[in-house]
């Protein structure tokens, strides 16, 4: 294993950044024209758009136009350098990060550090779930994903007996938070219009989508009236909504479930897709080791006001890893946390006073259930922030996504395919491939870590909490008895 340090030849400052989702993008995008040698470590070499990854597993998108290559989007930066990586090792002390990539590691000293190395999907202590329950977080689950859905009605289309086409044809999403609400609806979408005249032996129109939460309602972060409207939408979709439901088992060929009066079904489904719940990245627990505070149950390390670390000045922590004043963990959250430690960091190289503690700037949230409709608040609510349902949301939600999307030719691609999937109803995105359908099941079978849950050390068992929203403190199980 060779080992190679990584140091900088300018004698300026160095910053590290660790991760390049949207804490991590933004961050270095404000570092841009500081006098400082920035080295952007990540384990994946794109900048993914995750709010869009439903899109991608569901024959909408393709991977590139949500996840551009990082070094391509920071090309123009001369003052930054991207590394391939998985960090395994922050040493706070001796101001390193170690991290490594297949049989090559890498030590990079740095003056400051900004860790931005976002959440996994969590099971809630029951990892062995993530084999036949894959969770919506990387490009690599988008992908499995849309190869087992559209594998899922190539297989009915040969099945002769009756009950197991019924089994290949249902769907199960657990969470009925925004990610699964989304989710349900575009498999819905998928087998009431986009697939059905291009099946001989079955009828597409029949699949079977269920929802289910252990909350009594879906998207309840969003109030009350948005999650009525959100339940009407999906019932006219057709989707079985299951809610006070507690999954208590998952296997390959379906999920058990238990309901509020202790009731135990069983669901038999090909497809069973987790949208339940995040844990931050491990870590937030090694540097809360070294610091000498805790993290919470969602695997969170607190941070100061300023978004740094008790302690230790140079090292801030942003996005989902983090936790702050009860933040939700979004977008938004992350790239303006991002920002300002970035903005920290050139105010104390110029000597000037310190900014005043960090302020989250809400501009709402959105959904979208299925064409032309979607559920969403603009701006803080307790200011008078405005809820949206309904086509107007719809287009709302078409203009913020296409703004936040990284690159212009991005923009345009995706416009093309939306106006393929929204007004002709076709998926442009619809190649699967045996290698991403049984993607995670040949890397357990060949005992390699997967770069989700399994093979990693597990987490604590998270208690239980509401599962909609996705903070991970709010996140819960629809889950988890
Ligand atoms: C399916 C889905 C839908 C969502 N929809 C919305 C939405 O509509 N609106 C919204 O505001 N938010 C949404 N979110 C949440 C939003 O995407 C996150 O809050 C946001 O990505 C957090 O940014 P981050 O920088 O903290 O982490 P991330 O964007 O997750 O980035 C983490 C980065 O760190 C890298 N990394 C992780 N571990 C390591 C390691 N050990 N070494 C090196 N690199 C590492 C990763 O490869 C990645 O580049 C959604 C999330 C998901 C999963």
């Amino acid at each position: 294993m060779a080992i190679t340090g990584v140091g900088t030849k300018t004698g300026r400052h160095r910053v590290v950044i660790i991760g390049s989702g949207f804490g991590g993008l933004f961050a270095a995008k404000e570092l841009k024209d500081a006098d400082v040698d920035v080295t952007l470590i990540s384990r994946t070499t794109h900048h993914l758009f995750q709010p869009l990854l439903y899109q991608v597993a569901t024959g909408i998108l393709s991977e590139g136009e949500i996840a551009p290559a990082t070094r391509e989007v920071l090309r123009r930066q001369k003052n930054l350098d991207v590394l391939l990586g998985d960090v395994y090792e922050i040493d706070l002390a001796a101001r390193t990060v170690t991290s490594r990539a297949l049989d090559l590691t890498t030590v990079t000293p740095y003056d400051s550090l900004i860790v931005a190395a976002g959440a996994s999907t969590s099971y809630f202590g029951n990892d062995q779930y993530a084999l036949d329950a894959p969770g919506l977080k990387t490009v690599d689950d988008a992908l499995e994903l849309r190869g087992r859905i559209l594998g899922a009605f190539e297989m009915a289309n040969l099945a002769t007996d009756p009950e197991e086409i019924r089994r290949l044809m249902t769907f199960v999403v657990v969470g009925a938070g925004p990610t699964g609400v989304e989710m349900a609806g575009q498999i819905a979408e998928l087998a009431r219009t986009t697939l059905r005249r291009d099946f001989k032996r079955i009828d597409t129109t029949q699949a079977r989508v269920l929802l289910l939460d252990g909350q009594s309602g879906v998207l309840t972060s969003f109030g009350p009236k948005v999650s009525a409207q959100a339940a009407e939408q999906l019932a006219r979709l057709g989707i079985e909504v299951w809610l006070n439901t507690l999954v208590t088992s998952v296997d390959e060929r379906g999920i058990a479930v238990r309901d509020s009066s202790g009731r135990v079904d069983r669901i038999d489904a090909n497809v069973v897709v987790w949208a339940a719940g995040v844990r931050a990245s491990s870590l937030a627990a090694k540097i809360a080791v070294q610091a000498g505070v805790e993290t919470d149950r969602a695997g969170r390390i607190p941070v100061n006001p300023d978004v740094t670390v008790a302690g230790h000045p140079e090292v801030f922590v942003v996005g989902d890893m983090m936790s702050l004043d009860r933040l939700p963990g979004v977008s938004q959250v992350a790239m303006q946390q991002g920002r300002y430690a970035a903005r920290t960091i050139k105010r104390r190289l110029a000597g000037g006073e310190p900014l005043p503690p960090f302020h989250y700037v809400d501009k709402g949230s959105m959904a979208t259930i299925s064409r032309f409709s979607a559920v969403g608040d603009i701006g803080p609510l307790q200011f008078g922030g405005l809820r949206f349902a309904g086509f107007v949301a719809w287009l709302l939600w078409l203009g913020v996504h296409i703004f936040y999307l990284v690159g212009f030719k991005n923009r345009v691609s995706t416009l093309l395919h939306w106006a393929v999937t929204f007004l002709g109803r076709g998926r442009p995105q619809r190649t699967i491939t045996h290698q991403q359908a049984v993607g995670r099941a040949a890397l357990k079978h060949l005992d390699i870590p997967y770069l989700g849950v399994p093979g990693r050390p597990a987490p604590e068992r998270a208690d239980a909490e509401p599962s909609s929203g996705r903070t991970p403190a709010e996140a819960l199980p629809a889950g988890v008895s």
